[in-house]
């Protein structure tokens, strides 16, 4: 039986994407899904196609922005299924810019989704977790949190938040007498709506010439399903996947 089965993970960004695809993933491996995102829609469509392939989902529409939304999120998935077992803080946004645009609503969605909305995930969920005295947080950093480069400079600030993020909830976790594992996820170039947020039309082009050469997002849904399947003494804390052809 996979270590998947029965396991109650909580995914933001589930609307579309990597987060859909890790939903799919994880649905057709056992696991009873909490799905969450702004758009009611998509999340709708996703809960009644992993039912219809005998798994199980429920949804909630949620704001990451919103520190009380995403704790109703993880409350909600106490009601229902009694414990969390894993989440994945994977929603996030991109909108590349050169910083001397000003473009500073972009940077403030940026710095509110990416990095304040996955700190609220794990706000949270840490203390369910915590009772549980066990759980596993994996977080969507990306090749942005190991790189900077010129356009992503706040993109690039707030994927290498995600990591300090996760490495220092690591170290806290480790000595706190509980089995809770952590999950620094970096992909590179991966074909979803992401570049779609990107209004900067020379950069849009720059990355849509990129992402003629991304993988699909199943290939992140399969290293969360590896990270998620190892026994709970054992931690995958961080996975680099990017198309084999990027530099
Ligand atoms: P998508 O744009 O397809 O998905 C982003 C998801 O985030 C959507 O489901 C969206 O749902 C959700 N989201 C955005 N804002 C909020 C919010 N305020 N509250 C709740 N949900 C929100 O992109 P990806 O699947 O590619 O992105 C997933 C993660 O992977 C992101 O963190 C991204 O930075 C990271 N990543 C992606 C890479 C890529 O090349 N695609 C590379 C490296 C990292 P909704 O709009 O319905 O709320």
């Amino acid at each position: 039986m996979s270590n998947i089965q029965d396991k109650v993970v909580i995914i933001t960004g589930a609307s579309s994407g990597i987060g859909e695809a890790a939903a799919k993933e994880l649905a057709s491996k056992g696991a009873k899904l909490v799905l969450a995102a702004r758009r009611e829609d998509r999340l709708q469509k996703l809960q009644e196609e992993v039912e219809q392939s005998g798994g199980t989902a429920i949804y909630k529409v949620t704001d990451v922005t919103s520190h009380e939304q995403v704790e109703e999120l993880a409350s909600y998935a106490l009601q229902e299924f009694g414990k969390i077992d894993v989440l994945i803080n994977n929603a996030g946004v991109m909108p590349q810019s050169f910083l001397f645009k000003k473009k500073i609503n972009e940077w403030d969605m940026m710095i509110d989704i990416n990095i304040k909305g996955l700190l609220y995930g794990i706000a949270a969920v840490l203390p369910a977790m915590r009772k549980q005295k066990s759980g596993h947080i994996i977080n969507l950093s990306s090749i942005a949190g190991h790189n900077v480069y010129p356009g992503g400079t706040v993109y690039c600030a707030t994927k290498h938040a995600v990591r300090a993020i996760t490495e220092g909830l690591r170290q806290e976790e480790a000595i706190s007498g509980t089995q809770i594992r952590t999950t620094n996820i970096s992909p590179g170039a991966v074909s979803t709506e992401l570049t779609e947020g990107i209004t900067d039309a020379e950069l849009k082009q720059a990355y849509d010439e990129l992402y003629q050469g991304a993988i699909k997002a199943e290939s992140i849904a399969r290293a969360i399903a590896f990270a998620i399947e190892e026994p709970g003494d054992v931690a995958i804390n961080e996975m680099i996947i990017r198309p084999t052809t990027q530099q």
